[in-house]
């Protein structure tokens, strides 16, 4: 199968985060990061981004060593984005403490002559006139997919809905499709969000799974379920790896492949929480990837 590289713009950022079961302190986060470590199995991934001078140089180099591409992430004077955050043992609910945008908020994204011609375009979680200014520099995608949170839709609504229209497929989480679209119920809040423009949409629900909705179809996809979680930050990040990367494995967007992608998606999560920050992700293998798909076969079938 061919391999597509993708190109993702998003937060690279140092994640202080408290669960039931530990706390890190100013680790290697971010929605790029997370999605980049995920979707790397599938296809190679050149991700846009800025860190400030206080940004470890080792994390770049771990991010490499993936064999992620790092060339479009610009190092500026200053600070790195941060983001602090705890869970109860809710773990589906994350509570921000603190969103420190740092660098980003004078960020201009450039993308490169050559990631201009990007097939796929991943446009994580970030300020939503950065994800335009970067899709407005590539010259005609095959699949543009995009992801935002609750600070966007509070702060930027307008300019999210105008990216809205440019996108195929967008990821949220339910209490966000609610926010976004004004309506309590799943099914009449997707309606409304596919009729701002995107023909997907996935509304991630934590350790209840996901939801695709289509006008032609909807999937339910439960989560893995896991002895040991410890920590959810960049679940849906990972989960959006497996999907996107996926999906450039393959030659058509259709329902059965949309269904097969969200399952990668669910065991890229999995991965992704049984540890603090990319510490899973780093050391994972595509032969568990594999081995935990067929399970979620055997897990779900009736
Ligand atoms: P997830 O748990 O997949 O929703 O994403 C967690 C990651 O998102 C963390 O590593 C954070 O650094 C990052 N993040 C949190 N808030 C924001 C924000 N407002 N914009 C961009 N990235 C964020």
């Amino acid at each position: 199968m061919k391999k597509n590289p993708i190109l993702a713009v998003g937060s690279v950022a140092l994640d202080t985060v408290k669960t039931p079961f530990g706390r890190v302190n100013e680790a290697l986060g971010g929605s790029a990061t997370y999605f980049s470590a995920s979707a790397r199995f599938f296809s190679p991934v050149s991700v846009i981004a800025v860190v400030g001078s206080d940004f470890p140089g080792k994390h770049l180099e771990a991010m490499r060593l993936l064999g992620v591409d790092t060339s479009g992430i610009e190092v500026q004077k200053g600070k790195t984005f941060r983001w602090s955050g705890f869970y109860d043992f809710d773990l589906n609910t994350a509570h921000t403490l603190r969103t420190e945008l740092n660098v980003f908020q004078h960020f201009r994204p450039k993308v490169s002559p050559e990631a201009r011609s990007s097939r796929y375009v991943f446009l994580a979680n970030i300020d939503p006139e950065l994800q335009f200014t970067v899709l407005n520099q590539v010259h005609d995608p095959w699949l543009v997919a995009c992801d935002t949170m609750n600070f966007w839709i509070e702060n930027k609504r307008k300019a999210l809905q105008k990216l809205l229209k440019k996108v195929d497929i967008f990821l949220c989480n339910d209490a966000e499709a609610r926010e976004l679209s004004g309506e309590y119920n799943l099914i009449r809040a997707s309606k409304r969000i596919l009729s701002f423009g995107p023909r997907l949409l996935l509304i991630k629900k934590g350790e209840h799974g996901v939801i695709c909705f289509s006008k032609d179809f909807i999937f339910l996809a439960p989560a893995y379920l896991l002895e040991k979680v410890f920590d959810p930050t960049g679940a849906g990040d990972s989960f959006a790896g497996g999907f996107i990367g996926y999906l450039t494995r393959s030659p058509r967007l259709n329902e059965s492949v949309v269904r097969q992608a969200a399952i990668y998606g669910s065991v890229l999560a999995s991965y992704n929480v049984e540890s603090f920050s990319l510490n899973r992700l780093v050391d994972l293998k595509r032969v568990e990837i594999e081995r935990r798909y067929r399970h979620f076969r055997r897990l779900t079938r009736f």
